[in-house]
């Protein structure tokens, strides 16, 4: 066992260590400092099963001592030594958390043996009782986050279905009229829109599994050598192409981006999110702009829009599941295409950044680390 003394009077501090030696155990070993401050650095620094501590020290005196050693290291049991007459600060100094203690001049080696093993005892119980205590709020907690999810889901789906749903029953209500005439155009425009309504459920389910699988785990990192100037090329061409939002797209990028060693799947959710947020979150006819910069360390990925920007008090709840801005009016969305992002960066080890404006646009910022990554160098003693 492994005793901290904290006694700054030489003479205490020699009764406590000559009790020690008339108890001859092996394995106690005393340690002893002289102030409050030495003790909480040395505590700091290596590991104590007791303390015995004198309540007035050059630093610290009565009640503070105490208080202010077992809010540091509520882990470590304390034995507090008090003067004869003063019994009653002693009394007080185990209601504020030390385990028990014991009167100068009045004890022997037994009792101080008998005192620091029931402290210790004692420290343990209540360290397992805190411990407990943790694990009963934590999971207070959790069930309160899995009930708040559950009625954000419901309530998001049923708003997100409901359009959808809506214009599948106006269209196949039309086309099953038994005196509809409508003209092939026609016809073929209310099955657009009723194939666009099945697409639109269909990528919101498909954004709530895969987020479900990344929480659960069920998602692996698995980079291998890639051309990702052309992955992203290319992903952002498709936006050009389907693009019915109308901006203009921007692609660049900087730095040797044909060989990086990723993910590309994870790669694609994080940009295919950032370019459906900035198309539809931004105006026709403005700019919306993607960098890829590689270097040997890192890859940086930068989509800027010129849209509705993010109200600066919103940036914390971004990457929330189920988060949707104050400012969004009537863009539809489900809140769950940043926490998709989120995940996915952390799954690089990566980081994302936010730099935004209400009305002047939003640049979002991912910096993955690929180096530490590449097969050769795990390899690496
Ligand atoms: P959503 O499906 O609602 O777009 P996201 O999780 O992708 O869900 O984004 C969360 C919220 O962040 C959005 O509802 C929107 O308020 C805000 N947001 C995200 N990207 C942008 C952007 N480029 N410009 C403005 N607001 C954005």
């Amino acid at each position: 066992m492994d005793i901290l003394l904290i006694e700054d009077s030489p003479t205490d501090a020699d009764l406590i260590r000559r009790a020690f030696l008339k108890l001859d155990r092996a394995g106690w070993t005393l340690h002893w400092v002289e102030r409050l401050g030495d003790a909480v650095l040395r505590c700091q620094t290596s590991s104590f099963d007791v303390v015995i501590l004198d309540l007035q020290l050059p630093d610290s005196d009565g009640d503070e001592t105490v208080v202010e050693f077992c809010t540091t290291f509520p882990d470590i049991p304390v034995v507090v030594l008090t003067v004869t007459d003063d019994e009653e600060t002693a009394v007080r100094a185990v209601s504020l958390g030390a385990q028990d203690y014991l009167v100068k001049e009045q004890f022997t080696p037994q009792l101080l043996a008998r005192s620091l093993r029931y402290a210790v005892e004692r420290g343990r119980i209540l360290k397992r009782l805190r411990n407990s205590e943790q694990q009963v709020v934590d999971a207070l907690e959790q069930e309160h986050q899995i009930n708040q999810l559950k009625s954000s889901f419901i309530s998001m789906a049923s708003h997100e279905l409901r359009t959808p749903l809506a214009v599948i029953q106006t269209a196949v209500a039309l086309l099953r009229h038994p005196n509809s005439s409508f003209s092939d155009m026609v016809r073929s425009n209310y099955w657009d829109r009723i194939t666009a309504a099945i697409a639109q459920m269909t990528d919101l389910l498909d954004e709530v599994l895969l987020l479900g699988s990344l929480d659960k785990g069920g998602f692996q990192y698995k980079p291998h050598l890639l051309d990702l100037n052309t992955l992203c090329h290319e992903l952002v061409e498709s936006y050009r192409f389907n693009n019915t939002y109308k901006q203009t797209f921007i692609y660049t990028h900087h730095g040797c981006c044909s060989e990086v060693y990723t993910d590309p799947s994870l790669i694609a959710y994080i940009l295919n999110n950032l370019l459906s947020n900035a198309t539809k979150y931004s105006p026709p006819q403005t700019e919306i702009r993607v960098h890829l910069e590689c270097s040997q360390q890192a890859i940086a990925l930068t989509v800027s829009d010129q849209g509705i920007g993010i109200p600066l008090k919103e940036h914390s709840y971004l990457f929330e599941s189920f988060y949707r801005c104050t400012n969004v009016g009537k863009i539809e969305g489900t809140g769950l295409g940043l926490a998709i992002v989120k995940r996915c960066v952390d799954l690089h080890h990566g980081r994302i950044e936010v730099q935004s404006t209400a009305n002047k646009g939003s640049t979002f910022r991912i910096s993955l680390p690929v180096e530490s990554l590449k097969p050769q160098s795990r390899f690496r003693v």
